[in-house]
């Protein structure tokens, strides 16, 4: 029996000389079930009605012959990461755009996210003193579900957009035709993402000593960037400090450069279907399209197709769990995820609205405690809180978003857990999508440059900001 099916056993309790070979045979074979297509077999949601089955086999046979994206090492050591996080070790920051788009592909974007997430990342760590496991979502999260499968305007119907992956978001009726040879298209946007994130992380970009160059020049007003300056100085002092010491800062690989991971929404199985490959060295099955993959709250559910497939990948894995989701349901499908209960395999990314944390959150935190099972929490203060502007503009407010992340850290204070990390939607550029911070943007201010594809992200200026807050909660 692999590693795998013994954990599973020693998790169940079961002492070596009852029933262990009945234990035995029953989890392999519950584990053999599982293949790469075995969610074909169950309930799918969210999925795109592909119109020609020829042309969706074609592009996903084509995809099956590509190279893998990330290695299954790679995986491994952000659950060994993460792992840390678990324990209270270490912090996950997990950000980047709602939707990728075809349209805004280009070096400058992901160049401003990257750094932005540096920026936050380096806030974090210098005040938290725990080190940052990067995680962008991004080179990869193109899928998006979404609340119906038809949208109407000015009295037209027509299919949802469902990410650059599927669909045109053009109000046409031929935009909207869901177009397999997308996926290649996302493949191949992923591929040249991830191969310039590499380069920053590990070219010399994400030097330590670039820390004071990484600052935007759009947020020299913001009053946080002002204090980002102050950081900076203070790392410069550090690194120079070492070098008097005899301690040359670019022989150190953890300054010279950093790691930084990739993550999506593990939504369009026959994408992520067609990029799971079984890793030589241990015989396990990773999905290669990033480092991390996640269940949306809409998928979730028991029975589904996305569980399904994402119990047999060997890579770590988020849920998003809003307020519908019970205790019991969530013990249960961490067993059925993570059921060697391995640190760092489950990442649960709550995501209630500002007004229902406090209510709904405990209970969750309460069941796993309870359990023993061993999970990264991390707070998604974005997805709970949409509203409606007047002038029909989809946004959320800064400070709802900042109100959860507060209820967040209150909850897991007084039970005693650990409040592990964030998950936003942001960018780099300078967009009006969000309402308020420090250089508030208003209703009225929203169309200047809304350019979402899908939900509103804070800009460079309130992701430092929110970098900030998150540092003083902590350092409580
Ligand atoms: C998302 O992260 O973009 C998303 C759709 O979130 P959720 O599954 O939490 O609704
Ligand atoms: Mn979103």
């Amino acid at each position: 029996a692999n590693t795998k099916v013994m954990n599973q056993i020693a998790a169940m309790g079961i002492a070596e000389h009852a029933d262990w070979h009945v234990a035995v045979r029953d989890v392999e074979s519950a584990m053999a079930s599982w293949t790469p297509d075995s969610w074909t077999r169950a309930e799918a949601r969210q999925m795109p009605q592909y119109p020609d089955k020829g042309a969706l086999d074609a592009a996903t046979r084509q995809l099956s012959s590509y190279p893998p994206l990330v290695f299954a090492g790679e995986a491994r050591e952000l659950t060994a990461e993460l792992g840390k996080v678990a324990r209270g070790e270490a912090f996950l920051l997990q950000g980047g755009d709602c939707a990728e788009s075809f349209a805004e592909f280009h070096p400058n974007n992901i160049r401003d996210t990257f750094r932005v997430i540096l920026q936050m990342a380096v806030v974090l760590t210098f005040a938290s003193k725990l080190p940052t496991v990067k995680l962008g979502r991004m080179a990869g999260q193109f899928a998006k579900p979404r609340s119906a499968d038809t949208e109407v305007i000015d009295g037209v119907e027509l299919p949802s957009y469902r990410g650059d992956n599927v669909n045109d978001i053009a109000f046409t009726p031929e935009a909207r035709i869901p177009d397999p040879q997308r996926m290649v298209q996302g493949y191949s946007q992923s591929a040249a993402t991830l191969n310039l994130l590499r380069a920053f992380a590990n070219g010399g970009y994400a030097n330590l000593h670039q820390v004071h160059k990484w600052t935007l020049d759009f947020m020299g007003k913001s009053p946080w960037s002002a204090k980002f300056a102050d950081v900076a100085d203070r790392i410069g002092e550090a690194l120079d400090f070492m070098e008097a010491c005899g301690i040359n800062p670019d022989t150190v690989p953890q300054l010279k450069g950093t790691d930084f991971y990739t993550s999506h929404e593990a939504l369009l199985l026959p994408y992520e279907q067609a990029l799971t490959r079984q890793d030589s060295l241990t015989g396990d099955w990773y999905d290669t399209s990033a480092h991390f993959l996640w269940i949306g709250d809409r998928t979730r559910f028991e029975g589904s197709a996305h569980v399904e497939f994402l119990r047999g990948i060997g890579n770590p894995i988020g849920m998003k769990c809003g307020p519908s989701l019970e205790p019991d349901a969530l013990l249960r499908l961490l067993d059925t995820l993570n059921p060697g209960r391995v640190p760092g395999r489950m990442t649960l990314i709550t995501r209630y609205g500002h007004d229902k944390i406090e209510a709904g959150l405990p209970k969750l935190v309460r069941a796993v405690k309870r359990e023993g099972h061993p999970v990264v929490w991390s707070c998604d203060p974005m997805h709970g809180n949409v509203v409606k502007a007047a002038n029909g503009y989809k946004t959320r407010p800064f400070d709802r978003i900042l109100a959860e992340v507060r209820g967040f850290f209150a909850v897991h204070r007084a039970e005693g857990t650990f409040a592990g990390g964030i998950h936003a939607e942001m960018t780099g550029q300078n967009v009006t999508e969000c309402t308020g911070g420090a250089i508030a943007i208003t209703e009225q201010g929203l169309a200047d440059r809304y350019h979402t594809h899908c939900d509103p992200r804070l800009n460079a200026g309130q992701s430092l900001e929110l970098a900030f807050l998150l540092a003083e909660m902590l350092n409580d």
